[in-house]
């Protein structure tokens, strides 16, 4: 393991899975103002697995600008890392040939990386799983408070931490809680069940009315609202010298045009998300 940097930054980025960025506006949280206003940004990707694939490339959300070759944003966007880092002589040829953020940061710059995730899609026997010292798939789907406590850095070595946090995701419930809403799988719960119904035939659930839908939104935006208290919880147990960037993996429809949810939608409001970064000094 080489030694890090002289002076590199533990890097956090924490994943609020299928948050939308008008559920941030109404309830942006005051513990992450420090970071300053959140970005209108888009995701590469409509749904969790290829999204977070796509950010541990190192690729976050983007600005989306016109009149800019893509290899130039790519570039800048990149060119960042050298202040989220904190090291200037970054040597970015050494993210090839993997292109993978936590291989980079392990192999070459010393860095402890560890995730903690809390949709079963990510699940560690996954590819994403890749030179992570430690990752670990959440025994609750929607409990940030339980990963904060899981949160450990070095004296000698900067570290990484993905986060995938699930109070945000549907049924947008706060730990302990249980709603009264039916079960929808994502991609892994289908699978798990893709057997079985296959000989039962089963007829899909009905779709959300309009006055559930709305609701659905304010739900998602009330989990965020309890988050915020989490996030101060967060904030205290970071240490001086560490970049956190707060974002989500895609958005999601809470009836526009017809949808709900995220996945195979092609629609704005499953790529719109919300991003805020900065140095915790
Ligand atoms: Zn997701």
């Amino acid at each position: 393991m080489p030694e890090p940097p002289r002076g590199a930054r533990n890097l956090v980025v924490v994943v609020l899975d299928s948050l939308r960025y008008d559920s941030w506006l109404a309830a942006p949280p005051s513990a992450l103002s420090v970071l300053g206003e959140a970005q209108r940004r888009w995701s590469y990707a409509s749904w969790t697995a290829p999204s977070h694939y796509n950010l541990l490339m190192g690729l976050l959300p983007h600005a989306s600008p016109s009149h800019v070759y893509a290899s130039e944003y790519y570039k800048r966007d990149f060119l960042r890392y050298t202040e989220r880092l904190g090291v200037p002589d970054m040597e970015f040829k050494r993210l090839l040939p993997s292109m993978f953020l936590p291989t980079y940061l392990r192999h070459s710059l010393g860095y402890r990386t560890h995730a903690r995730v809390s949709m079963p899609v990510l699940n560690p026997f996954t590819v994403i799983n890749r030179d992570f010292d430690s990752y670990v798939l959440m025994p609750s789907h929607n409990d940030m408070a339980a990963i904060v406590d899981e949160l450990r850095f070095e004296e000698d070595r900067p570290s990484f931490w993905l986060l995938n946090v699930g109070e945000t995701h549907y049924p947008y419930a706060i730990p302990g809680e249980s709603p009264d809403l039916p079960h929808i799988s994502g991609v892994h719960g289908v699978f798990k069940q893709l057997d079985e119904l296959g000989e039962r035939g089963e007829e899909a659930a009905e779709f959300f009315d309009p006055a559930r839908l709305r609701t659905l939104h304010e739900r998602q935006i009330t989990a965020l609202e309890y988050l915020d208290g989490v996030f101060e919880r967060m904030l205290a147990r970071l240490p001086p010298n560490t970049w956190l960037i707060v974002t989500s993996d895609h958005g999601e429809l809470f009836g526009e045009d017809g949808y709900f949810g995220h996945g195979p939608i092609a629609h704005e409001k499953v790529l719109e998300v919300p991003f805020v970064e900065g140095l915790i000094a």
